[in-house]
């Protein structure tokens, strides 16, 4: 039975067409609500029933959609409402427009990643939807792009257990079992500022800076030493200073100097674990200078993930849909979804191509990512 949604392509357009940009700056952040209730409106559409979750002290919010509930085990396919935000001067496309040209698709959400539930939604009305034995879950997340709270309060209530996630994520269309984490802090010094003449004036920042840089240098060196996983091309934690910032005038003591620098854990290291190697590094420097190092993470934090070694799940995706698992360098919802089922990463798109002005989806990942999709259903749902 063929159902009565429109074309692949009105869809995605219809998808694109709705602006759900997630910012930290408040005036550019937007509610992804009218995304949401076209996505419900969709899939009750194709008889799923639909919950929607408002995540506290936000204008955001999550749906989940569910086709067979009352059973065990299924499939649940995940992508986050929110995209970035984008730079008008840069993009030579309608952001909110599909522009249809040399085989791409471009808009705003293309392949990061609204586009992936016109795939979706393609493929439920292709299929006899009364043939499927177990559970079908679409779940679409809210803040992705900025904190990832939409994905952290899904996992506090949700009580389902599907076999296997599949985050939709611009994979290529590649298996992704694994992928680095992230965390990133900033450090003030804030010294006492005097004539550079003389030196007893004043308290000088940049030299107490110097001393905590070489001392996360060491950090850095011992966690190259230390951690290793053989997976990842870059196969131990990378630690990068971003920043640093310091003084304004030739002959004044500096007072303010500025760090910042992140750290990408591979899995096998926790947030925890470096949160504390962190703190133990600068203890003494921190206990010496009372009250003039001010160390804060910025941002938002996300732990590595990887699949469950022992989960043999993966292996039956791999032969059937002629998958060959690989890691990655990007962050995804993963490490909080996990907490429902073993979760993987596999998407249409590149993501080359996501954050960047005339975001575009290929057109040659169209047909094989409808074929993935179609498979998944058939492996976990039939
Ligand atoms: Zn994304």
């Amino acid at each position: 039975m063929k159902k009565k949604l429109p074309s692949f392509i009105e869809i995605f357009r219809s998808l694109i067409k709705i602006p759900t940009i997630s910012s930290e700056k408040k005036i550019v952040d937007q509610s992804n609500k009218n995304f949401v209730d076209l996505l419900s409106n969709y899939f009750s559409e194709l008889k799923f029933s639909i919950e929607i979750q408002e995540i506290p002290n936000t204008k955001k919010f999550n749906m989940l959609a569910t086709f067979n509930g009352n059973r065990k085990g299924g499939l649940f396919l995940s992508g986050h409402t929110d995209t970035v935000d984008f730079d008008e001067h840069t993009w030579t496309n309608n952001p909110f427009k599909i522009t249809e040209k040399n085989n791409k698709l471009y808009g705003l959400g293309t392949v990061d990643m609204k586009g992936f539930f016109a795939f979706i939604l393609d493929v439920l009305c292709s299929i006899n939807m009364t043939m499927l034995k177990k559970p079908i879950y679409i779940l679409a997340t809210a803040n992705e792009e900025t904190d990832m709270s939409g994905a952290k309060y899904f996992v506090k209530s949700a009580n389902i257990k599907p076999d296997c996630i599949i985050i939709g994520e611009p994979t290529s269309l590649k298996l992704v079992k694994a992928h680095k984490g992230h965390i990133s802090y900033s450090i003030d010094v804030i010294g006492r500022t005097g004539h550079s003449s003389n030196p007893h004036n004043g308290i000088n920042s940049i030299e107490i800076m110097y001393l905590i840089i070489k001392k996360l240098m060491e950090l850095k060196k011992y966690l190259k030493k230390k951690y290793f996983h053989k997976d990842f091309s870059i196969s131990y934690p990378t630690m990068n200073f971003a920043s640093l910032n310091g003084g304004n005038t030739i002959n004044r003591i500096c007072s303010l100097c500025n760090l910042t620098f992140e750290i990408r854990p591979i899995p096998g290291l926790t947030l925890t674990q470096i949160k504390f190697l962190v703190q133990e590094t600068l203890e003494k420097i921190i206990k010496k200078w009372p009250n003039r190092i001010f160390l804060k993470n910025l941002f938002f934090s996300v732990p590595p993930y990887e699949y469950p070694k022992e989960n043999k799940i993966i292996k039956i995706i791999e032969n059937t849909c002629k998958l060959v698992p690989i890691t990655a360098n990007y962050c995804s919802e993963a490490p909080f979804l996990k907490k429902i089922a073993p979760t993987l990463i596999l998407g249409p798109g590149s993501i080359e191509q996501a954050h960047q002005a005339d975001e575009y989806l290929d057109c040659s990942f169209i047909k094989p990512t409808k074929k993935i999709i179609k498979k998944l259903i058939k492996i976990f749902c039939q």
